[in-house]
């Protein structure tokens, strides 16, 4: 029986979290053991940190605790000292911190554009700092940032890695994270014909370097363009991704689950 992980899912969104039990029933029949939660800030963290207790269901949800780069304004100035704090209080629980990352486009949408990429790397370098201190992997978020990740990451030095959440890009891009500890995180991208570049890095990847995710609610799979994700689709993006490799299916979800088992400690 092949079995999944969705290694990032946001199940404390309203489209999910309005029908929460009914999309959990829906994982379990779908054999999805495992939902990886991250947060975005200090206005979900409690709401994250909460969902394991409230659910029925026999899917072992995994909430993570971190700052989004799209969820800056406003953002306290002892936030990085609330967010030490909370790890340091759940660290039994705690698989991970995250989402955090640099994200270009957000930036250059902004005001300040400068000001608002320094802010941040700031911030993402800040939180790869209690990563490290708290020996917890991290799971990053990227768009038009590439550069700039890396170079947070290598300076960072932490010793378990993370993912790359929703990888983009060329095969030489996934090497420098690979390179780094990190895994790759392979979602509803690869659905999309378009996607040639992600595609094609993604048929010659390592296969231990690959993780499923659907960053439900965002990231519809081709064809379901309009409507909110769901996390049943990791189900779809593992046939995606099958048919873009030559291992067998069962031998493809079993190493892909020895990865997050890896990473994780699980
Ligand atoms: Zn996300």
């Amino acid at each position: 029986m092949l079995t999944f992980t969705d290694s990032h899912c946001h199940l404390d969104f309203d489209e999910l979290s309005q029908s929460l039990d009914e999309v959990l029933t829906t994982c379990e029949a779908q054999q999805i053991k495992r939902i990886i939660v991250p947060s975005i800030g200090p206005q979900n963290w409690q709401q994250v940190l909460s969902l394991p207790a409230q659910m029925i269901s026999s899917v072992d949800l995994y909430p993570c605790l971190g700052i989004h780069p799209w969820f800056l304004d406003g953002l306290a100035d002892d936030a990085i000292e609330q967010l030490d704090k909370l790890i340091a209080e759940h660290k039994a629980s705690l698989i991970a911190l995250g989402e955090m990352g640099i994200d270009g486009t957000i930036a250059k949408d902004s005001k300040e554009p400068t000001q608002h990429l320094n802010q941040q790397i700031a911030i993402f370098e800040q939180q790869l700092e209690l990563a490290k201190q708290h020996q917890l992997p991290v799971i990053v978020h990227h768009r038009r940032s590439h550069p700039e990740v890396v170079r947070s990451l290598k300076a960072a030095k932490l010793s378990r890695g993370g993912i790359i959440h929703a990888f983009s890009g060329s095969y030489q891009q996934a090497k420098q994270y690979l390179d780094l500890g990190f895994l790759l995180g392979i979602g509803g991208t690869i659905t999309y014909p378009r996607a040639t570049k992600t595609i094609n890095t993604v048929k010659k990847l390592p296969i231990e370097s690959l993780v499923l995710e659907t960053d439900a609610p965002a990231m519809p799979l081709a064809g379901f363009q309009g409507l909110a994700n769901h996390p049943k689709h990791v189900v779809d993006v593992f046939d995606a991704l099958a048919n873009l490799r030559s291992e067998d299916k069962c031998m493809l979800s079993e190493q892909i689950e020895a990865n997050i088992n890896r990473l994780f400690n699980l």
